[in-house]
């Protein structure tokens, strides 16, 4: 998560995540919902935002075939970020080792938790369960009829997953 105390050491994030062979960093942006609505200290200042938006761009070529960088829902510098990768690049672990699709799901619908733990069980087995599977069938059918966006923010704005994301224009 892209904030206001990461924003202007993103290449040491970079080679850090590259010395534990990580193979790809996927940034996102906190978005002005929930508890981050109430704490509005936490976000880069608008008028670097674009900027920081160009160091990841640069970033990204720099360390091109060391590590993999994208921008999750960041359009300015990546058609492809509409897309919703949750269950698929994107997966939440909380503390007792649940995984799920994605933090936000989970956050509103706690059901999107898989009932077994990474600590016990194999993260592939998983990462292809029931839950995540559940998961990606809703949003594809989701894509079908409201095209690119993300489920969680239809949820959040719009009461429905089934519905346009009001966030993408
Ligand atoms: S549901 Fe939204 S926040 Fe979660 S992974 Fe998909 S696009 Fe990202």
């Amino acid at each position: 998560m892209l904030w206001k105390r990461n924003y202007k050491n993103l290449e040491e994030f970079v080679k850090f995540c590259k010395s534990k062979n990580i193979e790809e960093i996927a940034f996102a942006w906190p978005i002005k919902i929930g508890n981050a609505a109430k704490n509005p200290d936490i976000f880069i200042p608008e008028e670097e935002y674009l900027e920081t938006g160009r160091n990841l761009k640069l970033l990204k070529k720099k360390y091109s075939n060391k590590i993999n960088i994208s921008y999750h829902r960041f359009e300015h510098f990546n058609s492809n970020c509409r897309d919703c990768n949750g269950g698929r690049k994107i997966f939440y672990i909380n503390w007792r080792g649940q995984l799920s699709p994605c933090f936000w799901i989970s956050a509103i619908k706690p059901e999107f938790f898989t009932k077994k733990n990474v600590f016990e069980n194999n993260f592939s087995i998983l990462k292809n369960g029931r839950i995540v599977k559940k998961f990606i069938k809703m949003k594809e059918d989701r894509k079908k009829i409201f095209n690119l966006g993300c489920p969680a923010i239809c949820k959040i704005y719009n009461k429905k997953f089934y519905s346009k994301d009001p966030l993408l224009t």
